[in-house]
């Protein structure tokens, strides 16, 4: 191992990351990851029927400069993809179930690693899922620590990401990838 492996804290977190199911992961430097405008405002065809129901996407995730502002403060992270197979281009509930995995994953790895790194930030796929319903706009949000944006919703073209820390996005016919990145000071 690099001698310096030791105390890159990306190493560890990449193990960590595998650990809690993820199928790959790996270092990425938030000076590569760029953000686009044109991303952030696919959220507002509201595909996801999230846009304006959800604390973590936009617009309550506040404004893209602000967005960017955060992603450029952060030092060093990594991203982690679960990649699974479907039965074919129509197996919805394939893709239901593989994204509900790579949630759980997202659960798994930020209990884990929120104590130690309160303030970095967690970005996953989607709305986000905590709560059976978002209280958004009604009512604050539950877990307002615990909440985690899309890299969409922070204009990050997320197979560019992956290409960035030297990931492929793309595994193959009949493959699908759900991706989130942890970026820490
Ligand atoms: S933690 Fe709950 S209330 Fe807050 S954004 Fe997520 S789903 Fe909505």
């Amino acid at each position: 191992m690099d001698p310096g492996a030791a105390e890159n804290p990306c190493v560890k977190l990449t193990e960590l990351a595998l650990r809690h199911g993820f199928t790959a992961s790996r270092a990425v430097d938030p000076a590569k990851i760029k953000i686009y405008r044109q991303v952030r405002e696919a959220c507002t065809e509201d595909k996801c029927k999230a846009y304006g129901k959800n604390w973590a996407c936009p617009p309550a995730c506040g404004t893209l400069d602000d967005c960017g502002d955060r992603v450029r403060g952060y030092k060093s992270g990594i991203i982690m993809q679960t990649t699974g197979i479907l039965a074919d281009e129509f197996d919805w509930d394939g893709m239901w179930r593989l994204g509900a995995e790579h949630s759980a994953h997202i659960a798994g790895f930020s209990d884990a690693v929120l104590p130690e790194y309160p303030y970095a930030l967690l970005l996953g796929a989607g709305a986000c899922r905590i709560c059976e319903t978002c209280s958004c706009p009604y009512a604050p949000c539950r877990f307002p620590k615990k909440r985690i944006s899309s890299m969409e919703a922070y204009g990050m073209l997320v197979s560019e990401v992956c290409t960035a820390a030297g990931i492929p996005y793309h595994y193959g016919k009949g493959t699908l990838t759900y991706v989130a990145c942890f970026l820490i000071s």
